[in-house]
């Protein structure tokens, strides 16, 4: 049955763009964490190089220092990186990213520490240089890695320039005041490099969460059309064509296993629409539906709605019951007559009385579906002719006399 839809409160364009940028968040999140361990894994290199560098300069002890703890600070993030991953609920979560940022911000530091032994050699020797060029490409590649979680970048960034700058400042006698520049340059380059990323990232995330989307709804709209095409829109029951296609397609399945139809029609229907409406008519209909529908167990395939129930024509049903010999669907018949007999609304008037006239036939294998139906027809003809409210099974001498007795 189709149940009516609960009214629902209508989604404004800005929940719908709020709950998307909520998912984008999460989702940019999460992917940080999965790709974090391996991105900064690639510090791994140039840490060895200026490692090696160091061997010729004068203060390698201090670099050798600096790279231990650069390394300890790398393992750290990557041991509060897991956690993250595993942690299920935001409080625990807020603790760990603050630890996150906090060794984001001595990253920075330590990398800007890497240039202390350096800079007051820096141009005079070539091993000074090389080491420079790598902590400044590092550092690139490092904002650029952690730009997605951007309060780790920014702590990164104050680490790096609280670090360097001071550094620029004592020295400047030795290297000149271009360094000091460079460095106050690089914020904002860092900051806008980082932050095109982070767009990037974002803007990857959002396409691909709005085509998921779009795929959800097309699906549902297919899954209603498809509902639609296949129901009666008054009562939810199959249609003819759904029914016909479902009917055949249980007779295939069934084998030789016996098959039985009932087909129902309610009786002197038009006088219940004349005397108490066409509204009452409709809630008769639909009440009777809802009725021959719940009657079949819960377990069958009937009794879910999806089953062979179908509204053949006006005040028709058709009921096809699977490994269903012919008195089983005599006995299910005579149930659904008692209980249309007994039905009641609180909306209807207490003179209304619903009955119906029930014809049985059963669905032998080789038989098309229609000659099975036009035999239940003809018992349903002999049950309005014997005065209605009954149910009949096909007879096949019987019902033959009685085409007859039409025709003649
Ligand atoms: P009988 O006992 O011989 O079957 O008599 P009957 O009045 O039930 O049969 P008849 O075929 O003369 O009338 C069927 C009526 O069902 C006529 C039609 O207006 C009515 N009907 C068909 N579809 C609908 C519907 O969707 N809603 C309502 N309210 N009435 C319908
Ligand atoms: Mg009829
Ligand atoms: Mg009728």
């Amino acid at each position: 049955m189709i149940a009516a839809r609960p009214a629902c409160t209508p989604v404004s364009a800005a929940d719908v763009g709020g709950a998307l940028e909520n998912q984008v968040e999460e989702l940019s999140q999460r992917y940080f964490l999965q790709n974090i361990v391996r991105w900064q894994s690639v510090n791994l290199v140039p840490l060895l190089l200026i490692g090696l560098c160091s061997m010729s300069l004068a203060d390698w002890r201090t670099t050798a220092v600096l790279i231990v703890l650069n390394l300890a600070c790398l393992v750290a993030m990557f041991a509060v990186a897991r956690r993250l991953r595993s942690a299920a609920h935001p409080p625990s979560e807020t603790g760990l990213w603050r630890g996150y940022n906090i060794l984001s911000f001595g990253l920075g530091a330590l990398w800007a520490g890497l240039m202390l032994p350096v800079a007051p050699t820096l141009g005079e020797n070539i091993a000074s240089t090389f080491v420079c060029v790598i902590i400044i490409a590092s550092v690139a590649v490092t904002s650029m890695v952690i730009a997605t979680r951007w309060s780790a970048f920014l702590h990164f960034l104050a680490g790096l320039v609280l670090c360097l700058l001071p550094q620029t400042i004592i020295f400047i006698d030795a290297i000149g005041p271009i360094p000091l520049v460079a460095t106050i340059g690089l914020v904002p380059g860092f900051w806008a490099m980082a932050s095109a990323v982070r767009q990037q990232d974002r803007t990857l995330i959002r396409t691909q969460l709005e085509k998921e989307h779009l795929a959800q709804e097309l699906a549902l709209a297919l899954e209603r059309a498809e509902f639609l095409a296949n129901r009666d829109s008054l009562t939810g029951l199959f249609n003819r064509r759904a029914f016909e296609a479902l009917a055949n397609s249980l007779r295939k399945k069934a084998g030789d296993a016996p098959l039985s139809l009932i087909l129902i029609d309610l009786d002197h229907f038009k006088t219940i629409n004349d005397r108490h409406g066409h509204a009452t008519g409709d809630s008769v209909l639909q009440r009777s539906a809802r009725l021959i529908l719940d009657s079949v167990s819960p377990g069958d395939v009937l009794g879910r709605g999806d089953g062979a129930v179908a509204r053949w024509g006006g005040e028709e049903f058709l009921l096809l019951l699977p490994d269903c010999p012919l008195p089983r669907a005599m006995h299910i018949a005579e149930h659904l007559r008692q209980g249309l007999v007994r039905m009641a609304d609180p909306q209807w008037p207490e003179s209304l009385i619903v009955s119906g006239s029930f014809g049985v036939a059963s669905w032998s294998p080789d038989a098309a579906l229609h000659q099975c139906i036009s035999d239940a027809d003809a018992a349903m003809y002999r049950a309005k002719q014997a005065g209605r409210n009954r149910v009949e099974g096909h007879d096949p001498g019987r019902d033959a006399q009685e085409r007859i007795a039409q025709a003649g």
